[in-house]
């Protein structure tokens, strides 16, 4: 799923070569995905591509009015996207002139054209069966009900900010922080390196982690999340096919090797999802409860 960094990534991208051309058509191709009618998708066609911002997981494709100074926003319009967990935003230097079908089924689920049909351009796509990808047209990025909604953003906080949401908080850790309603932009796979980083374990209480272990998980995640956004930018993000990552010490290295200690990274399992850790960096040896291992184990 793409998170804070891969979304920035693609945010940046767009800022580099979608601003100040103008929208010449869209098509959308998955009507599920369109979560809002009015306004069209239509009108942001004439438009000019004033700015890409990200919030928390969310992508916002900025379009001001197309008589209007490209720098003056007001009256603009905005194309947010929530990526989901397998969507994507690919760039093409020149996009398909012909529309994709309208089934809802292929990976395509939004195709924007800027300048002129058949010239630059994106697609708006998602892997696999299950399409959970959200767009939106509005006037005010607040009218998303996911991002009125979204805390303060996880690249944005200071020590003491951080340690003001973890305070009295009875959460576990790990779900704490992937809360996007308490902490934006974070999700399963960088909690995860973070709290390795960290060296704390995914169910420790939020409230009473000590001084210097919130510390450390607050420059572990200032570090994750720079060092990814970092090495997203440098992939061209929105020139690949999907989030490619690398580096990771322990997200979805179950059975690999800890790069830190050698010891065997594991994981906890539920039925849609699963995280990992290192017994002896996180944990002070122990493995944690899963339920799917203590039902082979009876
Ligand atoms: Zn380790």
């Amino acid at each position: 799923m793409p998170e804070l960094p891969e979304v920035e990534a693609l945010a940046q991208f767009l800022r580099a070569h979608a601003v100040g051309h103008q929208v010449a058509r869209v098509d959308p191709a998955s009507m599920s995905a369109l979560k809002t009618f009015d306004p069209p998708v239509s009108a942001l066609v004439d438009r000019t591509v004033t700015g890409a911002a990200r919030y928390g997981k969310f992508l916002d494709l900025v379009c001001g009015l197309s008589d209007g100074p490209a720098s003056d926003n007001a009256g603009g319009l905005h194309l947010v996207t929530h990526l989901s967990r397998a969507g994507w935003l690919r760039w093409h230097d020149t996009a398909s002139a012909v529309p994709p079908k309208p089934t809802g089924k292929g990976p395509i689920a939004l195709r924007v054209h800027l300048d002129s049909v058949g010239g630059p351009g994106f697609d708006l796509t998602e892997a696999g069966t299950q399409k959970r990808l959200a767009v939106y047209v509005v006037t005010d990025t607040d009218q998303v009900p996911g991002i009125g909604r979204l805390g303060p953003d996880a690249l944005d906080l200071s020590r003491d900010e951080f340690a003001a949401l973890l305070k009295g908080r009875t959460e576990r850790i790990k779900n704490l922080i992937t809360d996007q309603k308490v902490l934006a932009g974070i999700g399963n796979a960088y909690s995860d390196e973070m709290l390795h980083v960290a060296k704390l374990s995914p169910y420790a209480v939020s409230g009473r982690l000590d001084e210097a272990r919130r510390d450390a998980l607050f420059a572990a995640m200032r570090q994750v999340l720079s060092d990814a956004v970092a090495r997203s930018v440098g992939q061209d993000a929105a020139r690949l096919k999907g989030e490619k990552r690398s580096g990771m010490r322990v997200h979805a290295r179950n059975g690999l090797p800890c790069p830190v200690c050698g010891d065997t990274v594991r994981e906890v399992s539920f039925a849609d999802r699963s995280f990992q850790y290192c017994p002896t960096c996180q944990t002070g040896g122990k493995p944690l409860a899963d339920r799917r291992l203590s039902r082979l184990v009876r």
